[in-house]
C-alpha cells in the first residue's frame, strides 16, 4: 500500500522545564531536606503532545511561547530535535513555563507549577492562524489562556481543521469551545468533572487507564478499546502519548484510531520520561501484544 501523506497536526499549547528532585520525605512548612537527584525533565501538556504525534508519525507544528531564560534554548532544542517545527514559537520576555517538583520515597509529590511564558500566549498571529488553518488535525489543552484556546478552536473551524480538546488540567470550559470541538479527549476524573457538558461535543474519546479507552461517536454508539497489558513503570505522560497516537491516526476512523492510541498509551507506561514511542515501536507491538 503507498504511505499517504503524514498528517498535519498543530499544536497551541504550553511548553515547560520539569524540575524534579527525589527526597527522603517532603518538607514542612519553614523546613529544608537534603535532596538526592535533581533530573530535567521536558514538559507542558502541548509539547508532550507535540511530540508524541511527531514521534507517531505526524507533521507538527507547534505554536507557544518560552520565556528569554536559560531554560529557553533547551526547550526550544527539545522540539527541533523531535522534528516538530518550531517557527511558530515565540519568546517572551520573562520566565519559561517551569514545573518544581518534589518526590519522596513513598512516591508522594508536591508540584508548583509557574506558567511563565505560557501565560503570554494571549494572541494568535497570522502565523499562527495560517498554522491551524493548514492542519488536519488541531491539538488543545487547557494550560494557556483559555481564550486563546478558543481562538484557535474558532480558526480551525474556519480552516475545516478537526479540533481535539484534552480538557487538562481540569478547569472550567466554556460551552464556546466545546461547541467548537470535534473530539474532547478526557480521562475519568475529567470526564467526571464536565459532566453532561461532554455531550456536547461530537466525539468523547474516554481513557480508562489500565482498561483501554471507550469512544462515543455523534450517533451515540459507544465502543470500548482494551489496553494491552504491559508491565506499567511509569504512568506519567501516557495520556499524552495516547493523545498524540489518537490524533495522528483519527483520520482511519475512531476505532482504528483508538487501537492505535491504546498501544501507544501503554508502550509509555514501560518507560519513564517523556516516554511516548514511535510509529514503528507502534506497529511492532500493535502485532506482539
Ligand atoms: P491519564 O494518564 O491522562 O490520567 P489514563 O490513565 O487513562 O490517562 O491513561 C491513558 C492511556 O494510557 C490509557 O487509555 C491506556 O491506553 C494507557 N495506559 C495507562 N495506564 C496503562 C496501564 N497500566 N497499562 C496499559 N495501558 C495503560
Amino acid at each position: 500500500m503507498a504511505s499517504p501523506e503524514p498528517p498535519r497536526i498543530t499544536v497551541v499549547g504550553s511548553i515547560n522545564m520539569d524540575v524534579s528532585a527525589r527526597t527522603p520525605s517532603l518538607p514542612a512548612p519553614g523546613e529544608t531536606v537534603a535532596g538526592t537527584d535533581l533530573v530535567l525533565g521536558r514538559g507542558g501538556k502541548g509539547a508532550n503532545q507535540a511530540v508524541a504525534a511527531a514521534r507517531a508519525g505526524g507533521r507538527v507544528r507547534f505554536v507557544g511561547a518560552v520565556g528569554d531564560d536559560a531554560f529557553a534554548p533547551d526547550l526550544r532544542a527539545s522540539l527541533r530535535t523531535e522534528g516538530v517545527d518550531v517557527a511558530t514559537l515565540r519568546t517572551a520576555p520573562g520566565a519559561s513555563g517551569v514545573a518544581v517538583v518534589t518526590v519522596d520515597d513513598a512516591a508522594e509529590n508536591t508540584i508548583v507549577v509557574v506558567a511563565g511564558a505560557n501565560d503570554a500566549l494571549t494572541e494568535l498571529g497570522a502565523d499562527d492562524v495560517a498554522a491551524i488553518e493548514g492542519a488536519d488535525v488541531l491539538l488543545l489543552q487547557l494550560e494557556i489562556p483559555v481564550p486563546t484556546v478558543v481562538a484557535a478552536a474558532e480558526a480551525a473551524r474556519r480552516g475545516g481543521t478537526t479540533v481535539f480538546l484534552n480538557p487538562s488540567p481540569v478547569r472550567p470550559v466554556p460551552d464556546a469551545l466545546l461547541d467548537a470541538v470535534d473530539v474532547l479527549v478526557v480521562n475519568e476524573s475529567e470526564h467526571h468533572a464536565l459532566g453532561d457538558a461532554v455531550d456536547r461535543t461530537p466525539h468523547v474519546v474516554t481513557t480508562l487507564g489500565a482498561r483501554g479507552a471507550r469512544h462515543r461517536g455523534p450517533d451515540g454508539a459507544v465502543v470500548e478499546v482494551p489496553a494491552p497489558r504491559v508491565r506499567a513503570v511509569d504512568t506519567t505522560g501516557a495520556g499524552d502519548a495516547f493523545t498524540g497516537a489518537l490524533a495522528v491516526a483519527w483520520r482511519d476512523g475512531p476505532e482504528a484510531a483508538l487501537r492505535r492510541a491504546v498501544v501507544g498509551g501503554a508502550l509509555a507506561t514501560t518507560r519513564s520520561g517523556i516516554a511516548a514511542p514511535t510509529a514503528a515501536d507502534i506497529d511492532a507491538a500493535a502485532g506482539e501484544l
